[in-house]
């Protein structure tokens, strides 16, 4: 079984020298509870860069968390999935991923042996699996069955994948206080609707701009916003993705921000009458350059801020005398959030996909040699939609 892990914590930019590929023997037959999962298709998301330095952010800004039991929970907060009934409470956590591990990541995979009842042999399943050819699923892990129907199966990796997250209890620290590291797996479709449709708060007509429009997020918060009525505008990185926003996707306009030498400046251009809606994926001076450009009474869903990832430049500091004057609102969400949004998120954006109204755009990596160089594009701006690696044939 090939592995991907990390050779050493990533500090500032990752690269394809923070990582090694290595091989270990495939367990041969699942214990109770278990599942070996042959992956097929990986999703690869910016959030894993946190998860891959020595002191993950989430330390001091997630909700730390520790399983307890219902009844003890301080703040109830569901956890594993739809499914599931664990709840977290604001505690011991870390998110830092150990080294020479595999690296954990949502994805699509078929049942090659199963120690749990309601799985069989050739299901094919989405959930938590990992940097590998082949995992060995633990218990309590869900993972959930994947009836792909009338959609290609990686949409099941993308637009349409589930939230499933799970909680391993460290054991050096069993000893004083319970610490658990937490393996979160994000939807980049379910983000994008709940976001656009619940923290923007569309109206027909609107205007909205949308950051790192051709990425997995953007592209689908600008057809949500074309099917709501709205005048949506995206920036991103390259021409041929500018195009590929006004052609295939619907977008009533795009640029290149890297061709602006004024951000302010080149919103102004685009939109004259002022910006109603912001979805903002990048942060840094983007978001500075959107607020100065909001129209009063504008949302600004605060969804990622890519740029400030790697800490290689400076933090947003959007001008609050413009927040406060034009009372703009700024909220930051997570998908997380918004898991019981996911049926109504899951039954209509399939409906749009089928009847194409909406386009899932993926940007597939074939081969587990190939997940480092998917991750690491994601912070030079190589992926063109939603970054999927394919390390195994179904
Ligand atoms: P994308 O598919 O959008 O890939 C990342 C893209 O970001 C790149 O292709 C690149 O496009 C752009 N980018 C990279 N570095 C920079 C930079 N320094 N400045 C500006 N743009 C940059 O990723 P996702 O759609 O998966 O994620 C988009 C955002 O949404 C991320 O910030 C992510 O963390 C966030 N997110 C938040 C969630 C939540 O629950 N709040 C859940 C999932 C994602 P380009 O060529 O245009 O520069």
């Amino acid at each position: 079984n090939k592995y991907v892990s990390l050779k050493h914590h990533v500090d500032g930019y990752p690269s394809e020298s923070d990582f090694e590929l290595s091989t270990t023997p495939l367990q041969p037959a699942p214990g109770s509870g278990e599942v070996i999962v042959k992956n097929l298709y990986l999703s690869i998301d910016p959030y894993q860069l946190d998860r891959m330095k020595r002191y993950s952010s989430s330390h001091t800004t997630c909700p730390a968390a520790a399983q307890i039991e219902p009844e003890q929970a301080r703040v109830a907060w569901p956890l594993t999935s739809r499914s599931g009934n664990a709840f977290v409470a604001w505690s011991q956590l870390t998110t830092s991923l150990f080294l020479l591990q595999r690296i954990d990541a949502y994805g699509v995979g078929k049942v090659v042996a199963s120690g749990r009842a309601e799985l069989e042999e050739g299901d094919v399943v989405a959930g938590l699996l990992g940097w590998e050819q082949y995992t060995v699923v633990r218990p309590g892990t869900v993972l959930m069955k994947v009836d792909a129907k009338d959609l290609p199966l990686s949409c099941y990796a993308s637009v349409l994948g589930e939230y499933s997250l799970h909680l391993h209890q460290i054991k050096e620290h069993k000893k004083d206080a319970p610490k658990f590291l937490m393996t979160a797996t994000g939807t980049s479709g379910l983000t994008a609707f709940a976001g656009f449709y619940d923290v923007c708060k569309p109206k027909k007509g609107e205007k909205v701009f949308v950051s790192a429009a051709s990425g997995s997020v953007g592209s689908l918060v600008g057809q949500y916003a074309k099917l709501s009525g709205c005048y949506v505008v995206g920036c991103a990185g390259s021409k041929q993705k500018v195009d590929l926003l006004k052609g295939k996707l619907g977008f009533d306009d795009a640029f290149n921000y890297k061709e602006e030498a004024d951000l302010k400046s080149a919103l102004r251009r685009y939109f004259p009458e002022g910006i109603d809606i912001y979805f903002d994926n990048v942060g840094a001076a983007m978001l500075e350059a959107a607020v100065a450009n909001m129209n009063p009474f504008g949302r600004v869903a605060v969804c990622g801020a890519i740029s400030e990832y790697t800490n290689a430049g400076k933090r947003a500091a959007p001008d609050l005398m413009d927040v406060i004057y034009k009372r703009i609102t700024l909220r930051g969400f997570l998908a997380l959030d918004y898991l019981h949004l996911h049926e109504q998120f899951s039954a209509a954006t399939s409906d749009h996909l089928r009847r194409g109204r909406m386009t899932s755009l993926e940007d597939v990596s074939v081969g587990i040699e190939s997940l480092p160089t998917a991750f690491v594009g994601l912070f030079r701006g190589d992926n063109v939609g939603k970054k999927l690696v394919r390390v195994g044939e179904l």
